[in-house]
């Protein structure tokens, strides 16, 4: 262990020293408090071995301002050639482990440095679960929103947050748009170009719906299928309607052969766009089923398209 060892009594500091050092030890001596707090960062010791009774401050101050300068806990063991129990008391209450009586007996002195050392090891392992769990709780949380195959948000998540947006829009009287969009002839290209290839085809789409809408209060989400969600916070029906067009020539920008659609040689999508001042009492459900009737006008209509509506309760 690197061990600071703090005396001002330079006959115990040496002695103590070399006992330490013939322990296996890394002794780092101060004469004063002072130097004590000067060498503490840069030598940044596993335990402090620190003498009560030392002129301008004593080992109680040093142990009080250690542990406020420095939220790390390495051990402190105070030593003091008195025994009374409230000498003990103040010791532990200036942030002090344990509490040696002067002469230190060897045997002693090496059994506490051994505790010290398992208690030190086994707040280091501790500390690095307490990182690795967080970190394993950061990324659980991920996952639990996320859609397994394209990565945007996952239908449970796309709920709560159209939920949430619905509340909020309502309170400020803000209007909320929604677009829901299905690939257009799926089930051909599925049919021809496999399973695997259309669920490409559908990382491929979800890839441009997320690079498509950043701003903070557009999300996107999978329905189901091959459906998705936009939904657009703070956004009218005109800026909706943009966005829709947005969708549909950043596909043909893509273009996504599909030569078994009625509708164009490269992969398109259909879409119902859906516009609200929330009252705040709307279900998603009610606001569900209204979006895919547009949809479902758009598909009629000849696909490619899309068919926007405002919601007026
Ligand atoms: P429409 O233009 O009317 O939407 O026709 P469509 O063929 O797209 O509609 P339909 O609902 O008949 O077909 C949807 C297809 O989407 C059927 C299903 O196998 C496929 N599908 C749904 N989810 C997935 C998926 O995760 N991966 C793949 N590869 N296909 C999927
Ligand atoms: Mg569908
Ligand atoms: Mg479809």
């Amino acid at each position: 262990m690197k061990i600071l060892l703090v005396d001002d009594v330079q006959m115990e500091r040496i002695q103590l020293a070399i006992r330490l050092k013939q322990l296996g030890h890394t002794v780092e001596v101060a004469d004063s408090g002072v130097r004590a707090l000067e060498l503490y960062p840069t030598f940044e010791p596993d335990l402090i071995l620190l003498d009560i009774s030392m002129p301008e401050m004593n080992g109680f101050e040093v142990s009080s301002k250690i542990r406020e300068q420095y939220p790390e806990w390495v051990p402190i063991i105070f030593l003091s050639s008195h025994d009374e129990p409230t000498m003990v008391a103040n010791a532990i209450e200036a942030g002090g482990d344990d509490y040696l009586v002067k002469p230190v007996d060897k045997i002693v002195l090496n059994s506490k440095l051994i505790a010290m050392q398992r208690i030190a090891q086994m707040r280091r392992e501790l500390k690095q679960k307490s990182a690795q769990l967080a970190e394993a709780n950061r990324e659980l949380e991920q996952l639990a929103q996320e859609d397994g195959l394209t990565k945007v948000k996952n239908r449970r998540c796309i709920d709560n947050k159209l939920a949430e947006m619905i509340a909020l829009h309502g309170r400020h009287r803000l209007s909320l748009s929604l677009i829901l969009l299905d690939v257009d002839m799926f089930k051909p290209f599925n049919d021809n170009y496999g399973h695997t290839e259309g669920d490409e085809c559908l990382i491929q789409l979800a890839s441009l719906l997320k690079e498509l809408f950043v701003r903070s209060g557009e999300v996107v989400g999978r329905y189901g299928g091959e459906e998705f969600v936009i939904i657009l916070g703070h956004t009218d029906q005109e800026k909706a309607e943009t966005d829709a067009e947005r969708i549909k020539s950043a596909l043909e920008g893509l273009a996504i052969p599909h030569d078994y659609s009625d509708v164009s040689g490269v992969v398109t999508v259909s879409q119902g766009v859906l516009t609200l001042v929330p009252t705040g009492k709307e279900t998603i459900s009610e606001l569900y089923d209204r979006v895919d009737k547009q949809l479902y006008l758009a598909k009629q209509s000849g696909r490619n398209q899309y068919v926007s509506i405002v919601h007026n309760g």
